[in-house]
C-alpha cells in the first residue's frame, strides 16, 4: 500500500512495474558506483537501485516516508539523508576525488532550482538521469528559434550534453500528476568545453537578454555593450535572445 501523497512536497509516487524497470535500465546502475537517489519516497526506483548497488544515498525531505526507508533497508547499504535537497551539500558523499551519479523523480515545483543548484557540482557528476515535467525537459534540450528556447536551456547547455530518453504518462503515478512526465540524462561536458571568460557574468547576460523575451539584443543587452559592440561580434543587436546559440552567448559575453 502506497502512502497517502502529500501535496506541498510534490508527491506523484510511481506504480506502473513496466515504467519503474525502464527507468532502472536507463539508470543501469553498477556495483561499485557512488549514487545518491533524489526523493527517493515510498522507494519505487530505491529498492532495485540497493538490489543493484554496493551502497545508496537518498536525499528525502518527508519525515515519515525517511523513516520508513530507514527502516526498510540496511545501513550498510543505504544511507538517508533527511534534508531539502536544495541546501544539499553532494560534496559530503565522498573525499577530494568524489564521482558521483545522481537519479530521482523529482518533486516538479523544485525542479529548476534543483538542476541551478546541481550544476553547481558539475565538476563531481559522472551524470544525472531524471524524471521531470515533459514540459521542462522540452526546454532542457530546445534548440534555438523554437517556443521552448530560453534561460534554462541555455544555462544548461553550457554545461552539459541533455539527453530526452522517454516520456511517462501520468497513469504510471499515484496519484496521477495533471502533465506528462519525461526522463531526461545530463552529462557534464569535457573540460575543453566552449567556455566564457567569467561565468558569472555569462549567466548575468543570459538572464538579462531573457528577461524581456520580445525586445531585441540592443535593448535588452544595454547595461553590458552598445549596439555598435554587439554588431562587432557579427551579430545583429536586432535580434533577440531566443535566437542565439550557446556560442554566441559566449561571444558576447567575452566582448
Ligand atoms: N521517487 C518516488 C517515486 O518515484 O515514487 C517519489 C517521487 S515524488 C514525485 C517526489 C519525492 O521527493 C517525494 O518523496 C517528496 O517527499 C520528495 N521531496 C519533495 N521536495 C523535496 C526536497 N526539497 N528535498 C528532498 N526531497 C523532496
Amino acid at each position: 500500500m502506497l502512502p497517502k501523497a502529500k501535496k506541498r512536497f510534490g508527491q506523484h509516487f510511481l506504480s506502473d512495474r513496466h515504467y519503474i524497470d525502464r527507468i532502472v535500465s536507463a539508470i543501469a546502475p553498477k556495483p561499485g558506483d557512488t549514487m545518491v537517489e533524489i526523493g527517493p519516497g515510498p522507494g519505487a526506483i530505491t529498492e532495485p537501485l540497493v538490489g543493484k548497488l554496493d551502497h545508496l544515498h537518498a536525499v528525502e525531505i518527508d519525515r515519515d516516508l525517511a523513516a520508513a526507508l530507514r527502516r526498510r533497508f540496511p545501513v550498510e547499504k543505504f544511507t538517508l539523508h533527511e534534508e531539502d535537497v536544495l541546501d544539499f551539500d553532494f560534496a559530503k558523499l565522498g573525499g577530494d576525488d568524489l564521482r558521483f551519479r545522481a537519479v530521482g523523480n523529482l518533486p516538479y515545483n523544485i525542479s529548476t532550482p534543483f538542476l541551478f543548484h546541481l550544476a553547481t557540482f558539475a565538476e563531481q557528476l559522472i551524470d544525472g538521469t531524471f524524471m521531470l515535467q515533459k514540459e521542462v525537459v522540452d526546454r532542457m534540450v530546445a534548440d534555438p528559434d523554437t517556443d521552448a528556447y530560453g534561460r534554462l536551456s541555455v544555462m544548461l547547455q553550457y554545461r552539459f550534453d541533455l539527453e530526452h530518453l522517454f516520456d511517462v504518462p501520468p497513469g504510471a503515478f499515484t496519484p496521477p500528476p495533471k502533465v506528462d512526465s519525461a526522463i531526461v540524462r545530463m552529462r557534464p561536458l569535457p573540460a575543453n568545453r566552449l567556455r566564457a571568460k567569467d561565468d558569472t557574468r555569462f549567466a548575468a547576460l543570459v538572464t538579462a537578454g531573457f528577461g524581456q523575451r520580445r525586445k531585441t539584443l540592443g535593448n535588452t543587452l544595454k547595461p553590458f555593450l552598445t549596439a555598435a559592440q554587439i554588431e562587432a561580434q557579427g551579430i545583429d543587436p536586432k535580434r533577440r535572445a531566443e535566437t542565439l546559440s550557446v556560442e554566441e552567448f559566449v561571444r558576447l559575453s567575452d566582448a
